[in-house]
């Protein structure tokens, strides 16, 4: 008797980290039912096509329907095809989702990503699509099977939703309310994955250094940081989102003397003016913010801060962004991702008085663009001559092949490429170059490797790769690069939204 072949899935995923994670946990409950990932290349051709979203971008809704309905004629040629929606754009939308394409067999949401097998099923067996929508968190993403992208690195979700109010930010809407995992879930996920090779976890939360809120510990965050400090194998620690409000001297201190956690530091920023902060719902101002800087580098002098940064919300005047521009050149970050505000419906910014025209958004945000990369240029070339550990990368060189080097990250997560060495390295592996150039967004050591140690996360990548051969291929997830982003894609940094 002949068995069916198994079913293969792909899934494409729009936005940020939490979107990325929550897809690897999508990618886990397929597989757990059966499903295989499609070839690299299926660009639609898989028995099951989930799209996870993200309600963000301006025209989110836009390039949603538009790669609906170019799935259309192909389902409609493939009997038995299915479609799932899921994500921040589902659970606003919702069954707008199937009026405007019926073609779509499933819609799921953000609090209800583990009904996704049940649902394809159930759509399949009643031959009716099948809109289900959670209002609140029904399973911790962190229990549902996962299928991570990276043998060498991984994200740990510590806390999903968010408490604040950003005027521009949909999240709190799509998310709810911040919950957070209890302390003794997340080591023992830790200690799992070390167990498995990993050997650099970036733990990730809409506002990470809010965990604790949820469950009566507001120093929670630092304590997890210094517990993963105990945990032997675990070589790096990074985490995203922080909130200026909540970044706290234990957090700093905690950052400073546990080894393993990386001097590196992405904290959003948003505006350098307080006016704009106030109609921003920010609480923070431009002093306290420049005041946590400095305490960061007076604890950690090689840190590389990072942030986010809108231009043109509603009522920002030029003073307002001059405002910006000042703090920028005060703050002297290694690397800035600036966004032009664009209207977001449902949120109350969308909504308020004095947007700002889009020719004046441009000129500005052009300014500061310019300014940022001369002092990424200028912080970069100070690494020049510097000796540095790399964590080697997959995927993160894009001259690699044609320079005959590789790319790895150092620990403030700069992007280094380096001199391909004679011995074989693998990605995990650890090697010790020295900095010869520095270009805006990366590093160059063009000199020969200084020391190379293979590691256990690199054996993890080979046994994976070597398995992966053997078995029949997968899917492109449509993932931007997992592990820490190179340069951190626009798309995917702030809280996660931006
Ligand atoms: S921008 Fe960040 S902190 Fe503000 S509401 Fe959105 S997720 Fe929360």
């Amino acid at each position: 008797m002949d068995v069916p072949a198994p079913k293969s899935y792909e899934i494409r995923t729009y936005g940020c980290q939490m979107n990325v994670h929550d897809s690897e946990r999508l990618a886990g409950l397929l597989e757990e039912a059966g499903y295989v990932r499609a070839p690299e290349d299926a660009d639609g051709d898989a028995d099951v096509v989930v799209f996870n979203t993200c309600a963000v971008r301006e025209n989110a809704d836009n390039r949603l329907y538009g790669n609906l309905g170019r799935l259309a004629p192909r389902k409609a040629s493939r009997p038995g095809m299915q479609i799932a929606v899921g994500g921040c754009l589902a659970q606003k939308d919702r069954d707008t989702i199937v009026r405007k394409a019926p073609w779509v067999d499933v819609v799921f949401g953000t609090h209800n990503i583990g009904k996704l097998p049940v649902l394809l099923e159930r759509a399949r067996v009643q031959e009716e699509a099948q809109v289900e929508i959670a209002e609140s968190l029904e399973a911790f993403p962190s229990t549902l099977p996962t299928r991570r992208e990276s043998a060498y690195a991984a994200w740990v979700s510590i806390s999903v939703g968010c408490n604040n109010t950003c005027t521009f930010c949909i999240v709190p809407a799509l998310r709810g309310k911040e919950k957070d995992r209890r302390p003794g879930d997340i080591l023992a996920e830790v200690e799992a994955l070390v167990a498995e090779g990993v050997s650099e976890i970036t733990l990730l939360g809409q506002n990470v250094n809010a965990y604790g809120s949820d469950i009566g510990d507001r120093e929670a965050f630092s304590k997890l940081l210094r517990a993963c400090g105990n945990i032997e194998g675990l070589e790096r620690v990074r985490f995203t989102s922080p909130h200026p409000r909540d970044f706290t001297d234990d957090v700093i201190a905690a950052m400073a003397e546990t080894p393993n956690v990386m001097p590196q530091l992405h904290m959003p920023l948003q505006s350098g003016s307080d006016t704009v902060l106030k109609a921003m719902r920010r609480s923070y101002r431009q002093e306290r913010y420049l005041g946590i800087i400095e305490k960061v580098r007076a604890a950690i002098p090689h840190a590389a801060i990072t942030t986010d940064i809108i231009v043109g919300f509603p009522g920002e005047t030029e003073a307002d962004f001059e405002e910006t521009l000042h703090a920028v050149r005060e703050a002297r970050f290694a690397q800035a991702f600036t966004f032009q505000y664009s209207i977001r419906p449902g949120t109350p910014a969308a909504t308020m008085e004095n947007q700002i025209p889009k020719e004046v958004v441009q000129a500005r945000y052009e300014r500061l663009v310019a300014l940022q990369e001369e002092i990424s240029w200028e912080e970069n070339k100070k690494q020049v001559g510097r000796t540095l550990e790399l964590m080697v990368a997959e995927g993160e060189g894009r001259k690699d092949g044609a320079t005959h080097r590789l790319s790895g990250r150092a620990p403030d997560n700069r992007l280094v490429h380096f001199t391909k060495p004679e011995q074989e390295v693998r990605p995990g592996d650890v090697v010790t170059v020295e900095v010869t150039y520095a270009a805006p967004h990366h590093l160059l050591a063009e000199g020969q490797v200084l020391a190379v140690r293979r590691t256990r996360a690199g054996d993890a990548w080979e046994k994976r790769t070597s398995e992966a051969a053997a078995k029949p291929t997968g899917v492109m997830l449509g993932l931007p690069q997992i592990g820490a982003p190179a340069p951190l894609p626009a798309a995917t940094s702030g809280c996660g939204c931006d």
